[in-house]
């Protein structure tokens, strides 16, 4: 067993500089760290505890109108905040649909962002080849089995996906990832966030050493009449996605003025549908146009052997989710 040393950070210039030492990391939450620990993927030295910093864990109005969600919030206190519900009901949706009820009672909105992939290669140790576990050693998903894994924008060295639910609602809705480190405070935008795999799995997310996430800010609500989170998985509860789908539009009438489609399940970040957007903007909303807009979504996929089943999955559920984001019962208009 390793010896582990554990510190609560007490601010978050503390929290930075403790995490400069050799071996430490964040601990939010601890759903996902602990669970790495004690599978032996992760082996930090130091454990610097950041629940305590106060001022992470609200969640308070901008001048320009949108919100910010401090990186301690916990899951359940985001999905259930009135102004999350009322203002952001996408991102309610989607952290309501992560996790069980208990998880998202300790999870933080910080620790949400940072989970990794639940590619059963990288959990379990007995296998020796995992490019994101040990660089350079291979990727058994490749030939093994790989039903729930990526078929957008997948690399010969990886081909895990992002699991998070929140993650794609804050894909659709623009958000912006506030981050303070020894090089001072910065902000970056959501898309720039989560890297594809390409030759470097190990690194999930463009966060450089020691940086600590404080808030994630979100625009003004722009899609709060028109937005649903579609998640479909294996089990109606405490399931990770097959595909995930967040729809949200603007309508004036039929007409959709803006469209946003994010996908989870499907890559090594949650995946902006730009494509399928494009052809929505301005258009109205016919079946035609939607099927045509899901197939435009899914033009790049290259699904693995065992997944070639969520290449038309994700289309229907980009169906099924911008349908219901326009108020057309049952999902078809
Ligand atoms: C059985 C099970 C089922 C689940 N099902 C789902 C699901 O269906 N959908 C879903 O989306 N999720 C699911 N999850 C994952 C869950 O949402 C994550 O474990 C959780 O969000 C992680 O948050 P945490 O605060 O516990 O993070 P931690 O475990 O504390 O930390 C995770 C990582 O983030 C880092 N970190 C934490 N906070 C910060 C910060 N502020 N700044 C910098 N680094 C930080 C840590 O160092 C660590 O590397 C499930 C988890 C379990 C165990």
């Amino acid at each position: 067993m390793d010896a582990i040393s554990y510190e609560r950070a007490g601010d978050v210039a503390g929290a930075v500089r403790a995490v400069q030492q050799p071996g430490a990391v964040f601990i939010g939450g601890g759903t996902n760290l602990l669970d790495l620990m004690k599978g032996g993927v992760a082996r930090p030295m130091r454990l610097i505890d950041i629940t305590h910093i106060s001022g992470l864990d609200t969640i308070t109005t901008l001048p320009n109108g949108g919100i910010r969600i401090g990186a301690l919030v916990r899951n359940s206190d985001a999905a259930n905040h009135a102004l999350v519900r009322e203002q952001y009901p996408l991102l309610s949706q989607a952290f309501l649909a992560g996790a069980s009820a208990q998880l998202r009672n300790m999870a933080t909105v910080g620790g949400n962002l940072l989970q990794r992939t639940r590619c059963g290669y990288f959990y379990d140790t007995a296998f020796t080849q995992c490019n994101k576990r040990t660089p350079g050693s291979g990727c058994a998903a490749l030939d093994g089995h790989n039903r729930t894994h990526a078929i957008l924008g997948a690399s010969p060295q990886c081909i895990a996906v992002n699991p998070s639910d929140m993650n794609v609602a804050l894909a659709a809705l623009d958000a912006v990832v506030r981050v303070n480190g020894p090089a001072g405070e910065r902000m970056i935008p959501f898309a720039d966030f989560h890297r594809l795999p390409a030759d470097r799995p190990d690194i999930d997310t463009t966060l450089q050493a020691g940086e600590l996430i404080t808030a994630v800010d979100l625009p003004p609500p722009l899609f709060s009449a028109n937005a649903y989170y579609l998640k479909v998985r294996d089990r109606a509860s405490y399931a990770f996605a097959l595909i995930s789908v967040a729809a949200a539009l603007q309508m004036d009438g039929n007409h959709v003025t803006t469209a946003r489609i994010a996908l989870g399940g499907v890559a090594h970040k949650p995946w902006r549908a730009s494509a399928a957007e494009q052809m929505l903007n301005g258009q109205p909303l016919t079946q035609a146009t939607l099927h045509n807009a899901a197939a435009a979504a899914l033009r790049d996929a290259r699904p693995q052997h065992d997944n070639r089943f969520k290449v038309q999955l994700a289309q229907r559920a980009i169906v099924r989710a911008v349908n219901l984001a326009a108020g057309h019962a049952g999902g078809v208009a």
